[in-house]
């Protein structure tokens, strides 16, 4: 079995790693051209990569090896259980996978059409978001909450089919229901997960309700309200609450606009003996005519080439951008080599996601801007408080909008015959105290797209946030030894970059992610720091 286990996966790697290497050369290519002859390459190899992993007779190779109980070495072991529920989707019916693919472009394709018309006036998203950011017009900005959420009307009953058909495939596979099949595939138990929003719901919970109490008077004054009764859901500045109101007063655009971003990130992590020269060579960091507008990182061939994609402008949000995505290239270019391939990746999307939050947050710390900028001490004792007040109530915001979409997603595969207006405005009102519209029963649940296209992921932003926390006290109170969990920027810090190298990025898949947190800072995910983080 050993034998036959050891030639599966050569003849795997051999199909795998040339095809790896083509697909994400094509797909970074296609993003940085935007020519259409390049997308139709990067799908052509897309295809075959999916194809490559529904190929029946593998997954029965690898099941008859995993039943049989015969492999003993503990990699090999992992490489079994990480190709297995790689192959394991090839176990589904194609055509109801099809079938799901072909719905939701269906779907994706109403979201791209709809545009939200207001006085015969048609808004795209960014105009929407505008208009609810900075009006201070109570009735404009309830004319525009109203007509985007219609988008809801034209594509719950699809989700809603998506959803049923996607149960279906998860039960042929002997799970309960799609979120218990992608959770226990991505090696998260479902209870554990949930266990894990509970306590950061009741450690959450009382500061939350302050800081959204000052949130609203500070509103009653803006919008010249009588009363916080008044609020309504289109008062808090963007569609879902997922972002904090700017309720400080702070610019930090002022330290950045005459930087050179990319040169500050190189800087800061060779600094902490992390280089990345060798990636900014190859990455594409500015915009460009027909270029993809967004920022991500991509590991062309787990052999050092890792690039970063960016459309640099110089102010906070791209500082905060590239040391996210270059803390992703960092974890991805420290991974062991000589792991095999199917193990060099990151121990978990959200581990990775964590390493990139933890650097990410830096852009707003007041030590951070010192340190990296040069702005005086007193300069920084100005701004400290604001920088940490914005800091901690972006956090509590998107924390508890974390938690509604996490429920609701939970309880609607659970349940698609539910009333799921309800639900989603149930939950609302406990997590994010947001009272409903009086009488409002629109499918409101159906206007975020996530919902359709990246099912069953969200909480694992909220995951990362938890993790970069727990890393950042580890690091703090047992790396650098240090009390002071606030005024940090590991800037020079070379025992920083050590650390994470041997403890995070070197084990790669090698180990359950758990276990890999538990091996790096003597506990498994706890919620507690990021609870000390960021609740009084
Ligand atoms: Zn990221």
């Amino acid at each position: 079995m050993k034998k036959e286990l050891v030639d599966f996966i050569h003849k795997f790697d051999s199909a795998y790693i040339p095809l790896y290497k083509a697909s994400t050369l094509a797909s970074w290519n296609a993003s940085v051209s935007g020519k259409p002859e390049d997308f139709k390459k990067s799908d052509e190899l897309q295809l075959k990569m999916v194809k490559l992993f529904a190929d029946k007779e593998s997954l029965k190779k690898l099941e008859e090896i995993k039943v049989s109980g015969m492999i003993t070495d503990s990699l090999l072991l992992r490489e079994l259980d990480v190709l297995y529920r790689n192959f394991l989707m090839a176990k589904a019916d194609t055509s109801k996978v099809n079938a799901t693919v072909r719905m939701q472009s269906v779907i994706e394709q109403k979201y791209g059409n709809f545009r939200a018309i207001v006085n015969g006036k048609k808004m795209n998203d960014n105009e929407v978001e505008d208009v609810l950011r900075n009006s201070k017009d109570v009735n404009a900005q309830k004319e525009v909450w109203i007509a985007q959420k219609k988008i809801g009307n034209e594509v719950a009953a699809d989700i809603i089919k998506l959803v049923k058909k996607r149960n279906e495939i998860a039960k042929d596979l002997g799970f309960r229901n799609y979120h218990e099949m992608s959770l226990t595939l991505g090696e998260q138990d479902p209870k554990e997960i949930s266990k894990i929003f509970d306590q950061l719901d009741s450690l959450t919970k009382s500061s939350f309700t302050e800081i959204k109490n000052d949130i609203d008077t500070y509103f009653v004054t803006y919008y010249k309200l009588k009363s916080k009764d008044e609020l309504m859901p289109w008062n808090y500045q963007n569609r879902f609450f997922q972002e904090a109101p700017k309720i400080y007063p702070v610019d930090l655009d002022q330290y950045y606009k005459d930087k050179k971003i990319d040169d500050l990130v190189e800087k800061y992590y060779a600094g902490i003996g992390l280089p990345i020269d060798n990636m900014l060579k190859k990455s594409d960091l500015y915009p460009k005519e027909g270029k993809n507008q967004h920022a991500f990182c991509t590991d062309i061939d787990k052999l050092g080439d890792t690039r970063v994609l960016g459309n640099i402008s110089p102010n906070e949000q791209w500082m905060g951008t590239m040391l996210h995505e270059f803390g992703h290239a960092i974890y991805e270019v420290n991974i062991d080599t000589a792991l095999p391939f199917i193990l060099r990746d990151p121990a978990h999307l959200f581990t990775t996601e964590a390493i990139a939050m933890m650097f990410g947050r830096f852009a707003s710390n007041p030590q951070w801007i010192k340190d990296n900028i040069g702005i005086t001490e007193e300069e920084k004792m100005k701004i400290a408080d604001n920088c940490f007040k914005t800091f901690r109530l972006d956090q509590l915001v998107f924390s508890r909008w974390v938690q509604v979409m996490y429920r609701f997603e939970k309880s609607m595969y659970e349940n698609p015959d539910q009333d799921l207006n309800k639900l989603w405005w149930d939950l609302v009102e406990k997590y994010q105290m947001i009272k409903r519209p009086e009488g409002r029963n629109e499918p409101d649940w159906a206007t975020k797209i996530h919902i359709a296209s990246y099912p069953c992921y969200y909480h694992n932003y909220l995951l990362g946030e938890l993790l970069a926390s727990q890393l950042y006290y580890h690091i703090i109170g047992t790396v650098l030894k240090s009390d002071d969990y606030k005024f940090q920027s590991f800037t020079g810090k070379k025992e920083v970059g050590d650390y994470l190298k041997q403890n995070i990025f070197k084990p790669g898949l090698k180990y359950f992610w758990d276990d890999m947190i538990e091996k790096a800072t003597g506990e498994k995910l706890n919620p507690k720091y990021y609870a000390k983080q960021f609740v009084k």
